[in-house]
């Protein structure tokens, strides 16, 4: 179960057959996500920030004035609450803010309040199928607290700028904390982990997922110890990864830098580093802050939180179905293969219009075909999603139709589809004023057979004479003169039969 990393310089030699497994890799990830809501975490600046010109979405609270006082935004604690408890966290009847103190430019106040040591939630675990197996990963806790503002260095991206810009937009906006326990064993699990984290996240509509714009952060405590070791090895933080591929490399990056230098009788820092995108590499930041440099004590500003069982029962009746078990039910409600409701359930948007076009009458199998083939091609081309296109599922809907029903063939459909996607139109107008409806007047097809073969005896004494490939070539003038409008099966069987009565 556990991926176990060998020596040296050898992240490429990982896995070669032959090559004793030193180390087991231990890993643990902490992902920040800003929560949706309409204002910030203790004032009513307005959350979402990101489109508003430097320091324009401030107030004296959230700038930490002397006298101003925090007002919790009760939508954050139930938005925290909802993610703990899709996270299978227990949520205890008491907690509490706490201010983290610590000096940095981007934290006005001198402090952040978070929680220490009365959490929202706690003892949670995401679970999740990897290449076969059932990974299990423990959530120590998901609590809340405040973002901070955002620097801009200058010239370099670690500590050595020239000058800094410091905007104080972000500053106070809800933060959720998801703590995991060190129970991953690979980068593929930690990468894993995170991409169900973030569609758990989505699904319950809380964050937005986007780690290019760091609404949702993850940093990775990284450590290695002997295969079967119970003690934990000495960990390194790593921050500054962007995307769930730079998750991935950095991790891989760490072990095996952490394997050279216990393979070198050197013992790694505990520290934090960060990765360096461009280079490909961690670079150190700092030495790792112990919590008791933090003095941490409960924000006197804030009451208690009583956290009343019926307000748990209130957002669990609101609980939405999650990504695993919507994949679970398409699989039983409409026989998709488990490989197509994973990819149809992605986002809870891809599944919203799976659903939608079954509901709108397109059997379920069809509905899958065209989401998974031609209209995902479409909607990647066009950046557009199909609920949001011309065609829309309702047209969708129809087109798909008109192939059930044989009135137009697979080809005609598929260029339809790609005309119509963007613009819209009327498909039934379409059809009728093009002639693309199907010819499926048996009379009309069979003089047309019989034309095929007036005009093909050589063909036609080729089958007769056991040749079935010459079959193919009078299936093909059929279509030639319908023009591609009729069922290739149904001309196959048509002419079977016509030259077997012969
Ligand atoms: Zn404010």
């Amino acid at each position: 179960m556990a991926s176990q990393v060998t020596a040296g310089p050898a992240v490429e030699d990982g896995g070669a057959p032959g090559i004793s497994a030193k180390y087991e890799a231990v890993i643990g990830l902490e992902v920040h996500a800003q929560l949706l809501t309409e204002s910030k975490m203790f004032c009513g600046c307005r959350a979402d920030y990101a489109q508003m010109p430097p320091n324009t979405n401030v107030c004296p609270v959230c700038m930490g004035l002397p006298g101003a006082l925090p007002v919790m935004n009760r939508k954050a604690v139930e938005y925290t609450i909802l993610t703990a408890l899709a996270l299978n966290c227990t949520i205890p009847e008491e907690s509490k803010f706490d201010r983290k103190n610590y000096f940095y430019p981007d934290l006005p106040k001198g402090y952040q309040i978070s929680q220490y040591d009365m959490p929202l939630s706690l003892n949670g675990h995401l679970s999740f199928e990897l290449e076969g197996r059932r990974v299990r990963a423990g959530i120590t806790r998901v609590h809340l607290e405040e973002d901070t503002g955002t620097l801009q260095h200058a010239g370099s991206v670690l500590h050595t700028a020239a000058s800094s810009a410091i905007d104080y937009n972000r500053c106070g906006v809800p933060l959720m904390e998801i703590v995991g326990e060190p129970d991953l064993r690979s980068a593929e699990e930690a990468r894993e982990y995170l991409v169900r984290l973030r569609q758990i996240l989505t699904y319950l509509g809380v964050n937005d997922g986007n780690l290019e714009t760091g609404s949702m952060r993850c940093d990775a405590n990284v450590s290695l110890r002997p295969p079967g070791d119970s003690q934990l090895g000495v960990k390194v933080e790593i921050k500054n990864m962007n995307s769930f591929r730079a998750v991935h490399r950095a991790i891989q990056y760490e072990i095996a830098r952490q394997a050279g230098l216990l393979d070198m009788g050197e013992k790694p820092l505990q520290e934090t580093r960060g990765w360096v995108e461009t280079e490909s590499r961690t670079v150190s930041q700092r030495t790792k802050e112990y919590a008791a440099d933090y003095r941490y004590f409960p924000e006197p500003d804030l009451p208690p939180l009583q956290i009343s069982r019926q307000l748990v029962e209130e957002i669990t009746s609101q609980m939405p179905e999650l990504p695993e078990q919507k994949a679970a039910r398409l699989v039983t409600q409409f026989g998709l293969s488990s490989y197509e409701a994973g990819v149809l359930t992605a986002t809870r948007a891809s599944a919203d219009t799976f659903e939608a076009v079954v509901a709108g009458g397109l059997p379920p199998q069809a509905a899958s075909r065209w989401l998974l083939g031609d209209v995902a091609k479409l909607e990647t081309e066009h950046r557009t999603r199909l609920a949001e296109s011309g065609l829309g599922v309702a047209g969708l809907v129809r087109l798909g139709n008109l192939v059930e029903k044989g009135s137009i063939n697979g080809t005609t459909a598929k260029a339809l589809l790609e005309e119509l996607f963007l613009s819209g139109g009327d498909l039934d107008d379409l059809v009728q004023s093009r002639g693309l409806s199907m010819v499926s007047d048996a009379a009309e097809l069979r003089r047309m057979a019989e034309e095929v073969i007036a005009a093909n005896p050589k063909s036609v004494a080729d089958f007769q004479g056991g040749k079935e490939a010459a079959l193919q070539s009078l299936v093909g003038g059929v279509m030639k003169l319908t023009r591609g409008r009729a069922d290739a099966r149904a001309v196959t069987q048509l002419l079977r039969e016509l030259l077997s009565a012969e």
